[in-house]
């Protein structure tokens, strides 16, 4: 049965959680919609593929960017969040369900739930440990799930478990991978990106690429530190400060400078043709340092048929088997990344089985249709006994 779902993000970038709501947004349209708190390329993305968007605007307090840490949800900005809520609740009128993406989303829907009488259910993809979330916070999002919320959608087990340590409720939660549209992706990441090569003044140089934001815990300092240790090896660093971190992407350029590394590495920006681009790299790096919810990068390495180093904490211990499908490397720990890049770089039949592997265990684990399913079931079962 057709169920009509108000999604609702806090953020107006185009972060994983976001594009991960993109494929299910669409599969709920055009009964559905999607709010959200700030305006930005993620409603241009979401309208591009069909799907109906609202911009509410969050109070100035609230419209803190950062999503780790939780800033500006201290006391100051109850009044905020309730005008909000409010408001979210009126938009919410004809729907069926409101359904949160992301943490502050998850608060003024949980208050917006009780105005409107609508069931709430959050897709969660944080990790709800001390290392991300001060304890202020996860206890606001624990006792609002605890009360509130119908049911959590855990994007995998490592943020489940981090969830019912922090004092959430096992039983509301359902551990529901990510399901990407791998048909789509395979054919993206076939069209490449010919002249990219070329136009780094590159000919048959090693290319290793990170593909995430700038942030301190996504580690790209940690390939700097590795890079020192490989010689003639190139680096493209995608993506951009995307969450209030430009201390940080200013720090990375420093450091490229201080350890002589700018002829090798290539800061891109933010790009919209990951899976193309991920095609110039010898092998895919995710160097995250502390443990990630997901991780939806590693998978659109496999899908792109590059070998994927990635480091084992957190989601990613949930798709890549070290040795089989992908290598895995201690979290923050440079001279091992820079082992695993040069067994990766010198073994041919090393990369092509992992490559091999890899692509069949994200088409195998991580489609999108049967987590559709599953989210539909999910879905039936909260609006049916409300
Ligand atoms: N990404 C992008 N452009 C960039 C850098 C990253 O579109 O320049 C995408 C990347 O392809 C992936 C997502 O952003 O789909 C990052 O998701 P992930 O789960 O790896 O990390 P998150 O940002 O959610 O912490």
């Amino acid at each position: 049965m057709t169920r009509r779902i108000l999604f609702v993000d806090q953020s107006g970038q185009l972060g994983g959680g976001e594009l991960s709501l993109v494929d299910v947004a669409v599969h709920f349209s055009p009964e559905s919609e999607v709010v959200l708190f700030e305006d930005g390329p993620f409603r241009t993305h979401l309208e591009a593929a069909g799907v109906r968007v609202q911009v509410l605007e969050a109070p100035r307090g609230l419209r803190n960017v950062r999503r780790e840490g939780g800033g500006g949800l201290g006391l100051g900005a109850v009044p905020g969040v309730l005008a909000l809520a409010r408001r979210l609740a009126r938009a919410a009128r004809g729907y069926d369900l409101i359904a949160p993406n992301t943490q502050k989303a998850l608060v003024v829907s949980a208050l917006a739930g009780v105005l409107a009488r609508k069931p709430v259910l959050w897709f969660l993809r944080d990790i709800l440990s001390p290392e991300h979330f001060s304890r202020p916070i996860r206890q606001l999002v624990v006792t609002l799930c605890n009360k509130v919320v119908t049911r959590v959608i855990a994007n995998s087990r490592a943020s489940a478990e981090a969830f019912v340590l922090a004092g959430g409720n096992l039983r509301r939660v359902r551990v529901l991978h990510d399901g990407l549209d791998t048909a789509a992706l395979l054919r993206q990441a076939g069209e490449g990106v010919p002249d990219l090569r070329a136009s780094l003044g590159l000919t048959t140089e090693p290319l290793v690429g990170v593909f995430s934001r700038l942030s301190p815990w996504k580690g790209q300092h940690v390939l700097l530190r590795a890079l020192t240790e490989l010689p003639g090896v190139h680096a493209l660093l995608v993506g951009d400060a995307l969450f209030g971190e430009e201390a940080y992407a200013q720090e990375l350029r420093r450091l490229t400078r201080e350890w002589g590394l700018e002829d090798r590495v290539h800061f891109l920006g933010f790009r919209g043709d990951v899976p193309a681009l991920m095609r110039s790299v010898d092998v895919v790096l995710h160097t995250s340092t502390a443990a990630e919810p997901l991780g939806r990068v590693i998978l659109e390495g496999m899908l792109a048929r590059r070998p994927v180093i990635a480091t084992a904490a957190g989601g990613a211990l949930e798709i890549v088997r070290d040795g089989e499908s992908g290598l895995l490397v201690p979290p923050g720990e440079a001279p091992a990344l820079a082992a695993a890049i040069r067994r990766v770089l010198d073994d041919r039949a090393l990369a092509e089985r992992l490559v091999a592997r890899g692509l069949r265990r994200a088409q195998e684990g991580f489609g999108l249709a049967s987590m559709l399913v599953r989210l539909q079931g999910e879905i039936d079962s909260i609006v049916a006994v409300e």
